[in-house]
This record gives structure tokens, C-alpha cells and sequence, in this order.
């Protein structure tokens, strides 16, 4: 092979080289992984735009260049490839709903990064901590006594999410009777918990432990709080507390042995797959339960914005995840704690 040969083929690997990079970085942050049209679960005209170009992870892992000396170099193959952007610049998602739902694109897609705030076991908040702004939810569930409260722009964006499921046919849960007074939940969409003080939160999870010593009255304080601590979580750590998230299900109250069951319904399905395009994400999924330390809870939807929670979608990441990615961009995990 003569030098003019090897300088055609190395700027043939070159080429290729390219073409792998740019296919990476259309299968990692596109639309494939997004409801498509035409899926089976009332979402038909719910269509995802733009697409979306937003570099990811993987983008940031320099090509390796293939050995020879007059291959040009993996910087100047990429010259005039844009550096990795800050992923706490805004960048606006617009999608098409069967609803017009302009009026709450405000709520649903806000600037900034305050509603990302993460609450668990390592990151609690302190017993005075009270969001601003906490406005009665417009579908609390029919059989509840009085109206859950979130915080405004989580509430109006609640409230487009639920005129489009509507629309998609996923209704309210309602409490049905039948004539011998027996009743039944339909399986239609309902807020069953939202924003939770620190004292309500205490007094659940001490009930829960009382309980539990009754029932086991040779276990020690410790070991009922151990084992409570499996499915409820201790003051200051529910991120109920932010009043920035919502328990839908169709139950008398959450019960974990049914939370695949809740995730195949009909409601569960639409609320997956669309929850992104309202600001919510899902917040314990079953495949991060070491990551967030909570069990699989697919009734649990928690308002991010829709910028976040659509990159949360595109990257994989349940929040704990996230925040982490963010940090090293200066996200501050201290941020809106008061
Ligand atoms: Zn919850």
C-alpha cells in the first residue's frame, strides 16, 4: 500500500468512526424510547416534538481515533462539535395534546431547578419546613373527607394532567355502591395523598409502629421500627412533605402487593407513559429500589417540571440519580431546603 492509499483508507476509518458517533448520540438521547402514536392506551395524538438533540452521557466519551499516524485526530475530526451542554440550562419540550392545555404550560414546564428538591432517608427536612403556596387539589378522591393540598404549580399542572386523561378516557376513581350497600372502586384516576406536615407524618409512622407492637408484642420498639421503616418513612424523610407529589391508586389505602397490579391498569399504563409531558415523574420505580432505598410505589408521582422530568426519562434516572449527574454543573442539593 503506497502512502496515498493509506491516507484514503485511514480518512475512510476516519468517516466511519464519525457516522458510530453521530448514531450514538441519536440512540441515546431520541425519541425511541418515548410513547410513540398510535399506542394502544388512548395517547394516540399525544406526539413528542421536537426531537430531541440534547447531548447525553455517552457524548461526552471522545471517540478513540484508529492507529495511524496521518488518521486526522479525534479533535479535529470533531472540531466543529459543540461541547456537552450544562443540563441545568432550560431547554423548552413542547408536545401536542388532545386538550388545549396552553394555559397551564406555565405550571407544567417551568425555568430553574427549585422543584427538583430530594427528600429520603440522607436528605430530610426539618420539622418547621412548609412549602409556599399549598392550594386544595382539585380531584381528590370521592371517598376522602377533605381535600389533599400540593403546592400551586404542581396542583395546576395535576390539573392538565388530569383534563387529558379525561380526554384519553382515564377518569376519576369514584366509589361505587351497589344495591345491597357494598361498594367497589372503579379503576379511573384519584389523588389519594398529597402534601403531608412533619407532625402528620410522625404520628403516621408512630401509629404504624404501635400497631405493629401489638401485634408482635416480643419484638422491641427498634425492631418495629425497622420493619415499618420498610414501607413508611420516618418524619422529615416522605417527600409528601414538599407538597410536591401525589399517591393515585384505587385502593382503600397504598398497598405494595398490588403495585404491579396498579401499573398494568389502564390508569397506571397512561400515567407511565405521560407523566413526563406534564412535569411528574415516577418516583420509586421498581428497577431503582436500592438507588432510592423505597419499594416498588407505582402510584407515587412527583413534580419536577417538565424539562427535568423529560431528561430524567431520556437518561434512565430516578432522582436520587439525577441530582447526583447534576451536581458536578452546580446543581446545590441544599437548595430549597430551607
Ligand atoms: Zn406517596
Amino acid at each position: 500500500m503506497n502512502k496515498t492509499q493509506k491516507k484514503q483508507l485511514s480518512l475512510l476509518l476516519a468517516g466511519v468512526v464519525l457516522s458510530l458517533g453521530l448514531c450514538s448520540c441519536g440512540d441515546t438521547s431520541g425519541t425511541k424510547d418515548l410513547p410513540s402514536s398510535g399506542t394502544s392506551n388512548g395517547s394516540s395524538s399525544v406526539v413528542p416534538t421536537p426531537s430531541f438533540e440534547t447531548p447525553s452521557l455517552s457524548d461526552q466519551t471522545p471517540p478513540v481515533s484508529p492507529a495511524s499516524s496521518e488518521t486526522p485526530s479525534a479533535s479535529s475530526v470533531f472540531t466543529d462539535t459543540p461541547t456537552p451542554e450544562n443540563p441545568l440550562e432550560y431547554k423548552h419540550y413542547s408536545y401536542e395534546f388532545r386538550t388545549d392545555l396552553s394555559e397551564y404550560e406555565q405550571y407544567m414546564d417551568p425555568q430553574g431547578s427549585e422543584y427538583l428538591l430530594l427528600v429520603n432517608a440522607d436528605h430530610p427536612l426539618s420539622r418547621d419546613f412548609v412549602p409556599g403556596n399549598l392550594v386544595d387539589v382539585v380531584n381528590t378522591r370521592s371517598d376522602r373527607s377533605e381535600p389533599f393540598q400540593l403546592r400551586k404549580i404542581a396542583e395546576k399542572a395535576l390539573e392538565a394532567l388530569f383534563i387529558e386523561a379525561e380526554e384519553c378516557g382515564i377518569l376519576y376513581t369514584q366509589r361505587v355502591y351497589s344495591d345491597d350497600g357494598k361498594y367497589y372502586y372503579e379503576n379511573k384516576l384519584g389523588v389519594t395523598s398529597g402534601y403531608r406536615s412533619y407532625n402528620t407524618q410522625e404520628w403516621l409512622f408512630n401509629y404504624y409502629v404501635e400497631q405493629r407492637m401489638k401485634e408482635h408484642p416480643d419484638w422491641t420498639e427498634e425492631e418495629a421500627i425497622a420493619y415499618v421503616k420498610l414501607s413508611s418513612c420516618p418524619p422529615g424523610t416522605s417527600e409528601h412533605q414538599t407538597g410536591l407529589c401525589v399517591d393515585m391508586h384505587n385502593w382503600p389505602s397504598a398497598d405494595r402487593d398490588k403495585a404491579k397490579d396498579f401499573a398494568a391498569s389502564e390508569a397506571g399504563k397512561w400515567l407511565q407513559e405521560n407523566c413526563y409531558k406534564f412535569g411528574f415523574v415516577l418516583r420509586f420505580p421498581e428497577d431503582k429500589t436500592d438507588i432510592t432505598g423505597i419499594l416498588y410505589e407505582s402510584w407515587h408521582f412527583r413534580y419536577v417540571g417538565r424539562y427535568h422530568a423529560t431528561r430524567m426519562k431520556e437518561l434512565g434516572m430516578c432522582l436520587e440519580e439525577y441530582v447526583e449527574y447534576l451536581m458536578p454543573y452546580g446543581y446545590d442539593v441544599n437548595q430549597g431546603r430551607g
